[in-house]
């Protein structure tokens, strides 16, 4: 660490976890390096029903590859993402990750382009917007979350959201196949009934 970056540690000491020092790599085009690194999230992502809160852990898998225009950074985020669910409105947590690729340029050319500053890149911008636009807009605990009845607000049975024929899973084929076995009998039932019945019928005239 060189002297006189001292007096602003305290400053942005929370931001340099995102930040990925370049100097053995930078105008070596062909040069590349791989790392893997665990930090706490010093700020957390996302706005809206799910978000990556402030002190979660998160890791990453960095690939940083020397080109002739700057550092291509591709990076696989892993972390930990809170949600509320869309249907039954319970806040869950479940594991989340991302991969983004970007260019720090030596001269960035345009407004959007992310540059080298000294001897670092700042992976923070382009990682943020991989996560936020990545966490669910709709998040929901399970997929088969059946969500909360509209009359008792309560949690439905489980077995009365998605009973439709047309969507059982090929797992419950056995058991969807015992159902209509159990149908078929039943029919059977049915159809003796009207058979008994004439004879009431018939004595009634
Ligand atoms: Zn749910």
């Amino acid at each position: 660490m060189p002297a006189g970056t001292a007096g602003r540690e305290g400053r942005s000491s929370q931001d340099r976890v995102y930040h990925e020092n370049v100097r053995d790599i930078s105008n070596r085009p062909g040069e590349m390096r791989e790392r893997t690194r665990e930090f706490t999230v010093p700020e957390k992502m996302g706005e809206a029903l799910a978000e990556v809160p402030a002190g979660e852990r998160m890791e990453l898998d960095v690939r940083l590859e020397s080109v002739h225009e700057g550092i291509l950074a591709s990076v696989t985020v892993h972390t930990t993402m809170r949600a509320e669910c869309g249907r039954c409105l319970k806040v869950f947590t479940t594991p989340f990750q991302v991969e983004f690729q970007e260019l720090f340029a030596y001269t960035p050319s345009e407004a959007d382009e992310y540059g080298v500053h000294g001897d670092h890149v700042d992976l923070e911008p382009p990682l943020r917007d991989a996560v936020v636009l990545a966490l669910p807009f709709q998040p929901v605990c399970r997929p088969d979350c059946p969500g909360l009845d509209p009359e008792s607000g309560e949690l439905r049975e489980a077995e009365a959201a998605g009973a439709s024929d047309a969507e059982i899973d090929p797992r419950w084929a056995a058991l969807a196949g015992f159902e209509s076995s159990r149908v078929e009998a039943s029919a059977v039932r049915a159809e003796e009934e009207p058979d008994s019945g004439e004879i009431p019928e018939s004595e009634s005239k």
